[in-house]
């Protein structure tokens, strides 16, 4: 549906792989100018650029480590330098750790709650400020994971911090609201992106997991960015508060008998 976002400016974080990238390019596509933001990658956020030019809108690149207050603040900058302006906010950068609960370290717990919790929460108050002081309504989409709510045994600071950004959505779509700016969760099931290259090469336990999926596959990035594009839509106005699961049926709660 071309058009659905023309005129519009989004920050996509982590955009220069996976699903991250697949939403720079789809929201581009809708006629939306997209900031994309990469932390070390410049070469693959340049590819998301040139794709996302490619599909008929207009990106820029900026570099940004989500758990820098500094670079945080920055993308926001750039936007308004820029383009002049910020509607949409994804928040998508992030990382996942495997380990036992008891050998979790303190790093390992900064590193995952500092992307996936800490860099989400004060680029969305850097975003949020701007529209308050300039009384525009905008759109948060925090990519988040069905592991905001289902157990991921192994991944503790990831479920940790994938709850907080549940609670943090729900939170903010009370507190925003009345600003007309809407908050809402993607959790995505299991999607064929780098974050999951070790599955992705492990049939054995690639195969355990499909049994588990009614549509015995994994979902695509595009699919999620599709998702992402009705969130930032005029057709999504009156959705708030919500976390869209799209997981190929993973979370339905269903044992053979
Ligand atoms: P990915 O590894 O391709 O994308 C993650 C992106 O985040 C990368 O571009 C990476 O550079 C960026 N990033 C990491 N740390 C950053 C930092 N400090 N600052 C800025 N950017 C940073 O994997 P993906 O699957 O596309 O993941 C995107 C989001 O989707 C993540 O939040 C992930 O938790 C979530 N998710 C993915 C799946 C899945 O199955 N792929 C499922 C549920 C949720």
């Amino acid at each position: 549906m071309p058009g659905r976002l023309a005129g519009k400016v989004a920050i996509v974080t982590g955009s220069g792989s996976g699903i991250g990238k697949a939403i720079a390019i789809r929201f581009a596509s809708e006629g939306a100018t997209v900031v994309v933001d990469y932390r070390n990658r410049p070469e693959q956020a340049i590819d998301t650029k040139t794709k996302a030019e490619a599909a008929g809108g207009k990106a820029i690149t900026v570099q940004s480590d989500v758990t820098k207050m500094a670079d945080t603040q920055n993308i926001v900058d750039q936007a308004y330098l820029q383009l002049g302006r910020c509607d949409i906010l994804v928040n998508n950068a992030g990382i996942e750790k495997r380990a036992d609960f008891w050998d979790v370290t303190e790093q390992d717990y900064d590193a995952v709650l500092n992307v996936n919790l800490k860099g989400a929460f004060f680029l969305t108050q850097f975003f949020v400020r701007r529209l308050r002081d300039a009384k525009l309504p905008g759109r948060i989409i925090n990519i988040s994971s069905v592991h905001e709510d289902m157990a991921f045994p192994h991944f503790s600071t990831y479920c940790a911090s994938k709850g907080g950004i549940r609670m943090l959505m729900r939170n903010l779509a009370v507190e925003l609201g009345p600003l007309g700016i809407t908050v809402n969760n993607i959790a995505p099931g299991a999607i064929a992106t780098p974050i999951n290259k070790s599955l992705l090469e492990d049939k054995p336990k690639l195969d355990a997991l499909l049994a588990n999926i009614p549509l015995s596959r994994l979902g695509t990035s595009e699919e999620v960015a599709g998702l992402a594009a009705f969130l930032a839509s005029d057709e999504a106005a009156y959705v708030t508060g919500s976390t869209y699961v799209i997981d190929g049926g993973l979370m339905v709660d269903y044992h053979e008998q």
